[in-house]
């Protein structure tokens, strides 16, 4: 079997391939690296861990070689997203900021002394880290066109955004370049940029999985998830990153049950599930083609046997006003720590004092856009405003999570496109923060309400003259610590639906 279409089949099967000796870790790592390299114009990554890599593949190897028992995901390539501190090597966050030079150069990068929990529980079970993947700025934006260094590219179409924030890390598993990624999802960050490149995405109900090591923007809603091809190995880059850790206090102590064998019953799991369809995430905005494939999927989820009725989440629509004061509020507290002292870029002028480090290091640092929510989070939460704005919000957050509850009092799911539109172009909404800010309707109201959700292919848009056909996501969301009724309902509509194909090898030098 060649190691670079292995890349494309489910992490148990790589895993399975490696351990029967079918083909070693090594050349497995090898046809990762080679599959980063080849297609560097994409901009997945930040960091590539090659010779480090290679050494934990040979490791594997040697082990399997010595007859050792191999953990479950011995040799499998994986990419994590810069805002994971990976001890010893560089972790930016996209931003320059976390750069000692303050240039965009990510080998600059801040350089952690030890692992998040995420990273280190994917070591502990074999994975092979290959490298850090591209970003939006600090987590804010829905294009990667925020990041600090370059801009990611969608393979379906290079001169056409990926989503964001975790761009780079939908990239190398669409393209790819690895079997699975991790991500982070504050607002929709996972979700959408699987939608946009055709991957499936999780983020598991806040508290899942643990939040240590990875640099905070909103704390209230920032989740850790994960990006594969296929559901199934979704479910068990999950499990394996998932569960309480005493590292983090807002982390769960919630069983996790058996992701793996949530996804077991294939096509039939569709049988008794019952179905929620939100009138509300059907509306103004959302493109024909995407509706069209949404209201297709939930159709056949039907004739495999689930129950499908509508329902209202009438708060909906003030979500987007919603997330954008919490969130901003929380920004504008937590990154309150990137202020030249302990961490990354120090500029310190001759005159000025602490004052005078503070406005340089951070002038210098950070970009427009993390700059604007921070003027915008220093304002929510400003004295005379803050009961009008930010306390006003988390009234509203509450009346968006009791529309989820009483919706769950009669579905098992609800199920939703997940980005109004397909890929748009690069440069297409960066003038126009709104315009930005809305590919994540569909998404922002789970995450404020803490639930689970994923996001799965559904099928291409037409191609027209004006764009090839592009990947549209579909959204499952579940009640709180419920990802195996998500990850049920996924995989029934993944099995019971025709398979994506790889997006087209273009050339990715625009
Ligand atoms: N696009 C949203 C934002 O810019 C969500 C980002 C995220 O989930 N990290 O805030």
């Amino acid at each position: 079997m060649d190691a670079r279409d292995l890349l494309r089949r489910p992490v148990l099967a790589i895993a399975a391939a490696i351990r029967s000796g079918e083909v070693s870790a090594e050349a497995v790592t090898e046809a990762s690296l080679g599959a980063i390299a080849a297609r560097a114009g994409l901009g997945a990554f930040l960091t590539v861990q090659g010779e480090e890599s290679l050494q934990v593949a040979r490791a594997v190897d040697a082990a399997r070689a010595r007859g050792e028992v191999l953990p479950p995901l011995a040799g499998v390539p994986i990419g994590v997203k810069d805002i994971l501190a990976t001890k010893g090597v560089p972790t930016t966050a996209g931003s320059r900021i976390l750069t000692r030079s303050g240039e965009a150069r990510p080998e600059d990068g801040w350089r952690p002394p030890y692992d998040a929990t995420a990273v280190a529980r994917l070591r502990a079970a074999g994975a092979v880290l290959v490298g850090k993947c591209n970003m939006d700025e600090l987590a804010m934006g829905s294009s990667n066109e925020n990041s600090a260094f370059f801009p990611a590219r969608n393979p379906w179409d290079p001169t056409r955004v990926p989503g964001g924030s975790s761009g780079g890390s939908a990239v190398a598993v669409a393209d790819g370049m690895v079997a699975g990624s991790l991500g982070t999802d504050t607002g929709g960050s996972i979700r959408q940029p699987a939608a946009l490149t055709g991957t499936v995405g999780i983020k598991p109900t806040y508290g899942r999985v643990s939040r240590y090591g990875v640099v905070a923007f909103a704390s209230s809603l920032d989740q850790v998830g994960v990006f594969a091809q296929d559901v199934a190995s979704s479910a068990i880059l999950l499990q394996a990153i998932a569960g309480h850790d005493p590292l983090d206090a807002t982390s769960a102590r919630r069983p996790i049950g058996d992701l793996g064998a949530a996804c077991a019953a294939g096509a039939e799991g569709a049988r008794g599930l019952r179905v929620g369809v939100p009138r509300e995430y059907f509306g103004e905005g959302v493109e024909p083609d995407v509706e069209r494939a949404v209201r297709a999927a939930i159709a056949r989820l039907e004739a495999a046997g689930a129950s499908v009725v509508e329902v209202d989440l009438p708060h909906t629509r003030h979500a987007l006003a919603t997330y954008y004061v919490i969130a901003t509020a929380e920004a504008s507290s937590n990154l309150a720590r990137l202020d030249g002292v302990r961490f990354g870029l120090r500029r310190e002028p001759p005159k000025g004092g602490l004052t005078g480090l503070y406005r340089a290091s951070r002038g210098a640092g950070f970009g427009a856009e993390v700059r604007l929510r921070i003027l915008l989070g220093t304002f929510v939460l400003s004295a005379g405003y803050h009961d009008a704005l930010y306390v006003r919000a988390q009234r509203v957050r509450t009346l968006i999570a009791r529309d989820f509850e009483r919706a769950f009092e009669a579905v098992d799911v609800l199920v939703a496109p997940t980005s109004p539109t397909v890929a748009f172009r690069l440069g297409e909404r960066t003038t126009d923060p709104l315009a930005m800010y809305r590919a994540d309707v569909l998404t922002l109201p789970a995450s404020l309400a803490g639930l689970p959700a994923i996001s799965l292919p559904c099928g291409l848009s037409e191609a027209t003259s004006e764009r090839p056909a592009l990947p549209i996501g579909l959204q499952i969301i579940g009640r709180a610590f419920d990802e195996a009724s998500v990850l049920r309902a996924a995989a029934a509509h993944e099995q019971g639906s025709p398979r994506l194909p790889a997006p087209p090898a273009a050339p990715a030098s625009t």
